[in-house]
């Protein structure tokens, strides 16, 4: 039998991997969770019909979430990571030493469970003694901190189910509220390309540009998400991602990349024209 997983990108345009067989699938109090394995990009993860990682593709995302920031900062000792159950952007945080603490609120427990058993080399971190893993919701979570983080990582899924109200401006608000002084916030921005995904896009733009005084968006190409063009918010109370970059620092720590580097960190933040455009529109 020929099996092919298919997720819209439009109601007229479609992604289809081939799939060798179904590894799990259970139904959350949350969200319907599939594992499948595919010979072209490994295992891939899908919540609710739509793709949040494979194995071939997920350095990318993961890579760009936490090292463009951990680039910046000067001192990252405190981290809240929101979502993130697969376990990718805390697997990249765990190969800093000098952070101390990491908080991860993930709403979903069968996710966490599910990525240890069928996605180990992903969710490799989950002993690291840094990590305080709270099950819980991040909108509420984050409600209650008041200058605990140098940096918040927001990797959620799309604005459909138990992800929605991560992006609302009462989220951002309290976002910015939770961050020291000189704290950072990194978030999943969605695809500028199809119309759906850009309007998300436009809107999580104007709201968190409501409330950081430096807001910036980068991008990544990433085969298995809508369109493959893919952004991410740099959202920051003091660091500009580009002139306050660290450099010479970020390459002492001998932290080896296959995707993230120096320079497609400065080129990361040059946006096509019609992003630029659909950027300075936003409605809130
Ligand atoms: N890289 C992914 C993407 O954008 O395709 C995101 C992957 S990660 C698996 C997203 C996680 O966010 C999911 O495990 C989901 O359970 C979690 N999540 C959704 N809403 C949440 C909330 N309100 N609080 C905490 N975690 C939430």
């Amino acid at each position: 039998m020929d099996l092919w997983l298919t997720e819209f990108s439009s109601p007229d345009a479609k992604f289809s991997i081939r799939v060798e067989k179904q590894l799990y699938s259970h139904t959350s109090d949350f969200q319907q969770i599939d594992i499948f394995q595919t010979p072209e990009f490994g295992r891939v993860l899908v919540l609710d019909g739509i793709v949040m990682l494979t194995e071939k593709d997920e350095f990318i995302y993961h890579e760009m979430m936490v090292h463009v920031p951990m680039a910046v900062h000067p001192n990252v000792r405190t981290v809240l990571l929101i979502g993130a159950g697969d376990g990718g952007s805390l697997r990249e945080l765990c190969r800093y030493p000098d952070i101390e603490c990491i908080d991860m609120v993930e709403i979903d427990r069968e996710v966490v469970n599910a990525c240890r058993r069928f996605l180990p080399e992903v969710a490799a971190s989950f002993n690291d003694p840094r990590l305080n893993l709270v099950i819980g919701d991040g909108i509420s979570f984050v409600r209650t901190k008041q200058d605990e983080y140098d940096l918040i990582i927001v990797d959620s899924t799309d604005p459909f189910g138990p992800g929605e109200d991560l992006f609302t401006r009462e989220f951002y608000a309290n976002c910015y509220n939770a961050l020291h002084s000189d704290g950072i916030m990194t978030n999943q921005h969605e695809s500028p390309y199809y119309d759906s995904d850009a309007q998300i896009v436009r809107h999580i733009h104007a709201r968190t540009t409501l409330y950081f005084p430096i807001t910036k968006v980068y991008q990544a190409h990433i085969p298995t998400y809508p369109s493959g063009h893919w952004l991410f918010g740099f959202s920051s109370r003091k660091y500009d991602p580009v002139a306050d970059l660290r450099a010479e620092e970020w390459l002492a720590r001998g932290i080896e990349t296959d995707y993230y580097n120096i320079d497609l960190h400065r080129g990361c933040f040059a946006l096509p024209t019609y992003v630029q455009q659909l950027l300075s529109g936003g409605d809130v």
